[in-house]
């Protein structure tokens, strides 16, 4: 393996960092390739409690969830990435249904993962030819937050979301994985969340309690991973959500001015903001193809999306 000179390492992290940015990602941070000893506890708790709901891959690969280094042959250093999807404008129309806003544009999953591609080779071809690794965006067992948190991008609220302290919780969070030797951050950002219980206060389910989100409650759970019909006590709390939630952080002060996501495939689809519930109501499968050819609704497929359109609409 080749090695990193301690002299340059700074100069690698700080031009990686640039080439970062330069593609258009809002934060980058760098820790060192080990085990979450401190994540492990919590993450075992959130499964043993069963608050993973049926999400059975949760409780998969355990190990190398807690691990990097056995998900990534060699790992030596996870590069954690940040792109905020704050949205420049919001739906005001309260004759809509609402979708989280990380479903608003372009599905994430293609746009990121195309830039980690080009950051991989750049550091290939400019820092380490003898790079490997792999590129994560919220596809493999990855305790993403955790890792954005000990790159010293910012804290897990009490929501759970990463929070940074200028891009604030509407960020996707992805990762290189790799056998680069970098020096990784040293200090943690401090939790600011002190007192405030707004997220806990303002879930319509009680889903929260501080640091852990119980996915049985929660209605970005039962919109969009579960399968069969909602459960009554759901139903009755969706106010108008038929993909996702962003109750918690809507109600969170770290979320009220920071910059709207730079990246033009975030942007809102305008019929999304313009349909009113009647349109949703009347929504055939064909136009559900062509308005979500290219998002992340699509994972709930035509029945699920109508399905949590019935659940609002029968609840009045
Ligand atoms: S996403 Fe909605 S239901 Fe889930 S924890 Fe947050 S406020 Fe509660
Ligand atoms: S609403 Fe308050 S408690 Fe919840 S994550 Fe934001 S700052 Fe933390």
């Amino acid at each position: 393996m080749t090695s990193t000179p301690n002299l340059t390492d700074a100069i690698h992290r700080q031009q990686i960092r640039a080439k970062a940015l330069d593609l258009g990602f809002d934060d980058i941070g760098f820790a060192t390739a080990q085990r979450l000893n401190d994540d492990e506890p919590r993450l075992q708790k959130w499964l043993l409690n069963g608050a993973n709901a049926e999400m059975a891959y949760m409780a998969n690969h355990f190990e190398k969830r807690v691990d990097p280094r056995l998900l990534v042959d060699g790992a030596c250093t996870i590069v954690s990435l940040l792109s905020s999807y704050k949205p420049a404008v919001e739906s005001n129309n309260p004759d809509n249904f609402k979708i989280a806003r990380y479903a608003w544009g372009h599905d994430y999953h293609e746009v990121i993962r195309e830039k980690l591609n080009e950051l991989f080779n750049y550091i290939r071809d400019h820092h380490y030819p003898d790079l490997q690794g792999r590129a994560f965006v919220d596809s493999a067992p990855v305790l993403e937050r955790a890792w954005a948190a000990r790159a010293g991008l910012g804290w897990m609220g009490k929501n759970t979301c990463l929070i940074h302290p200028k891009l604030g919780s509407y960020v996707f969070i992805s990762e290189l994985i790799i056998n680069m030797p970098l020096t990784g951050n040293s200090s943690l950002v401090n939790n600011h969340c002190g007192s405030c219980s707004r997220c806990i206060d303002a879930c319509p389910t009680q889903a929260i309690t501080p640091g852990f989100v119980d996915a049985r409650k929660c209605i970005s759970y039962w919109t969009i991973e579960h399968k069969g019909e909602i459960d009554p006590s759901i139903t009755q709390n969706l106010n108008n959500w038929i993909f996702g939630c962003d109750i918690c952080q809507e109600v969170c002060p770290w979320n009220r001015k920071t910059p709207p996501s730079k990246e033009p495939s975030f942007s809102p689809q305008p019929q999304l903001l313009q349909m009113n519930k009647s349109d949703w109501e009347e929504l055939s499968e064909d136009s559900f193809r062509i308005i979500f050819k290219k998002s992340a609704v699509k994972r709930t497929k035509y029945i699920g999306l109508m399905r949590n359109i019935r659940a609002n609409t029968n609840q009045k």
